[in-house]
């Protein structure tokens, strides 16, 4: 989505924020398993929207470097934002989150800021931590509305942008049928990839690249490969429009146990961990 300035790219993507925090909701009323994760999910992503009202506010940091967005960003924004997510997590996260979060609490600033430069300097597929995800996200998605989403002749597995690795697929509609992007679990861009291709390892024979619905769920599977055994979650928009494909790729984890059962492995964790 080509913006002319960073205002318009702002007030755009804000209302992207908004719309994820509905989609919780929403999700939340009409499939009870998931109601519990996406409770806790629609606090981060509450807490996620301040941290990108911030970012966008600031007009001067809208401009691309040579190095790329990795280098952009800056720990001094991110952690003015730990210790609200630590108090987040404290009241409304998992026991085991809970446990990071003291964890984390007991290290000194200087050792907390280390913790999430070690974050942004390592490789993408290291880079589990939710509080590091979940501050660096809505940052690195304003950030990445200043580079061009899809450079000419790109079709690789890794983000354009930053180099991330894929949160899940989405198939948007498109003429007939429908077209398949990519969705960074770094910066949250989109770019298209191919429909019959592993996002892992490049296999594009279809018969070894096995796809799982579940009978109850529309609009979303698994998209495996035999030959890697690595999968993502699809988020078929042509089923079900109103899905927002970061939000349903969390609430529907119970195809993230049944590929674990049938030995994949996920391409990238989702903020939540699964
Ligand atoms: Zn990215
Ligand atoms: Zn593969």
């Amino acid at each position: 989505m080509p913006f002319d300035n960073p205002g318009q790219a702002g007030t755009a993507r804000r209302s992207e924020w908004d719309r994820r925090i509905r989609r919780t909701s929403d999700l939340a009323e009409r499939y009870s398993p998931a109601a519990e994760i996406l409770t806790f999910y629609r606090h981060v992503l509450e807490f996620q929207r301040a941290i990108y009202q911030e970012v966008s506010s600031r007009a001067a940091l809208f401009d691309t470097v040579p190095g790329g967005l990795r280098q952009q960003l800056d720990a001094t924004i991110c952690m003015r934002h730990l210790p609200a997510l630590l108090e987040l997590v404290a009241h409304n996260g998992t026991k085991k989150l809970r446990q990071d979060g003291q964890e984390l609490q007991a290290l000194s600033p200087e050792q907390q800021r280390a913790t999430l430069e070690a974050f942004l300097a390592s490789p993408p597929e290291q880079s589990h931590s939710f509080f590091a995800r979940a501050l660096v996200q809505p940052y690195a998605e304003w950030l990445a509305a200043a580079y061009p989403a899809q450079p000419p002749g790109s079709s690789g597995s890794a983000c354009p942008v930053c180099g991330g690795r894929p949160q899940a697929a989405v198939l948007r509609p498109e003429g007939d049928g429908g077209k398949r992007y990519l969705l960074c679990s770094f910066c949250l861009t989109e770019w298209e990839f191919r429909r019959v291709l592993c996002p892992s390892c490049g296999e594009e024979n279809h018969q070894k690249l096995p796809r799982y619905s579940a009978e109850d769920l529309k609009g979303i599977r698994v998209e495996a490969c035999d030959t890697c055994h690595f999968y993502v979650k699809s988020i078929d928009l042509t089923v079900d429009g109103r899905a927002v494909p970061l939000v349903d790729e969390v609430a529907f984890a119970t195809l993230d146990v049944w590929a674990t059962e049938h030995s994949y492995k996920k391409v990238q964790p989702n903020l939540m961990g699964f």
